[in-house]
């Protein structure tokens, strides 16, 4: 009886949240179907090829409270740092000189970085390298800003929604943050020509099945380039330290879910998936994710950048994250290729 469902999500990208649920809750059932059908969904777009977008996580300073993250405002323990314009650009040509076409600035929301310094940090990056495309990941700001960086030659931009249920954002932030300004921020920087991100965490705490089963209808409505999911995974300094952590499965479940609801889609298997689980990546890959994000940032601050607990990838320089990651890759069948890797609506 499920087939029906798995055939029709494969061939029309649809089903209604009920037919999703069905799905959800007997995922043990329909996994290994669904996997196969999302990696020839991927194939067909991507063929064996995986991209790589190196992450530099220049701040970890923040503003925000969010009640999951380990570099909330509130967050005293912990060591905070911030890289200087010269420390950015020169990881960006250390990732460069590696085979990385594409670099994720990514940092808690830190009122530091004027617009003006990251429009030179952005236009410095496109300048040495204007093969390879910027992505921004710095939360919410309003359309002016968002419209200066773009100016300066910002390519794309990851602003995860967290979930699509906004009782269940609620839950999940201070009240100051608002689901509404989230959208109104996903919003703008569509308008602005970003290849732009969203995404939500798997088993935060207060999610249910029915939730997922929204998610999916959401990202359907709003066709964006990319989807970042992972496992919520707590940290000890944050109100939720408690809470139990999101699974490595249901991640890849619904990343097989995603690939075949938006077929196109860069999809990546993120470092939270490879922390809740040793193979997480290697899975994430097998279930149709086409993105890996390793890490640039100087290894003397990448402890510091602390989501929660357990983050890996936190020693290594990034030459050696790059072999272990094609190794990883190869036993995939897939490739990590050297390129841009542009959602196919906007490649040249
Ligand atoms: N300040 C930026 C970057 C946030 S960090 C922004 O607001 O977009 C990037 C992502 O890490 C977040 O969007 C969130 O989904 C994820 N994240 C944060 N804390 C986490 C945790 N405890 N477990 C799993 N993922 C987490």
């Amino acid at each position: 009886m499920y087939e029906e469902l798995i055939d029709r999500l494969s061939r029309t990208g649809a089903l209604s949240a009920e037919e999703y649920l069905v799905l959800i809750q007997n995922r043990e059932s329909v996994r290994e179907a669904l996997a196969e059908r999302a990696r020839t969904a991927r194939e067909r777009f991507y063929g064996n090829r995986i991209y790589i977008r190196g992450l530099i996580e220049f701040t970890n300073y923040c503003k925000n409270n969010c009640y999951y993250c380990g570099i909330r405002a509130g967050n005293t323990a912990a060591e905070r740092y911030r890289l200087s314009p010269e420390e950015i650009t020169g990881a960006a040509d250390t990732g460069y000189d590696l085979g990385f076409r594409t670099f994720v600035l990514q940092g808690g929301e830190d009122p530091f970085y004027t617009d003006e310094m990251l429009a030179d940090i952005v236009r410095t990056i496109k300048t040495r390298h204007p093969d390879c495309a910027v992505t921004l990941s710095l939360g919410e700001r309003d359309f002016e800003s968002y419209r200066r960086l773009r100016e300066a030659g910002a390519d794309r931009y990851l602003l995860r929604h967290e979930t699509a249920n906004p009782a269940h954002y609620a839950t999940l932030h201070p009240a100051a943050m608002r689901f509404e300004n989230r959208l109104r921020c996903i919003r703008d920087l569509k308008s602005l020509g970003f290849q732009v991100g969203i995404g939500f965490m798997v088993g935060s705490p207060g999610q249910t099945d029915r939730d997922l089963a929204d998610e999916l209808l959401f990202l359907k409505e709003m066709q964006p380039h990319m989807v970042g999911i992972g496992p919520f995974l707590p940290h000890q300094n944050t109100p939720f330290r408690g809470e139990a952590a999101g699974s490595a499965e249901l991640t890849c479940f619904l990343l097989s879910l995603i690939r075949l609801t938006l077929p196109s889609v860069l999809l990546p298997a993120t470092t939270a998936l490879g922390t809740a689980d040793p193979l997480g990546r290697e899975k994430g890959i097998m279930a149709g994710a086409n993105v890996l994000m390793p890490n640039l940032s100087p290894v003397s601050v990448r402890k510091k950048y602390l989501l929660y607990d357990g983050k890996i990838c936190t020693g290594e320089e990034a030459a050696q994250c790059i072999e272990c990651l094609k190794n990883r890759v190869r036993k995939t069948g897939c490739e990590i290729v050297v390129a841009k890797g542009d959602h196919p609506d906007r490649a040249d």
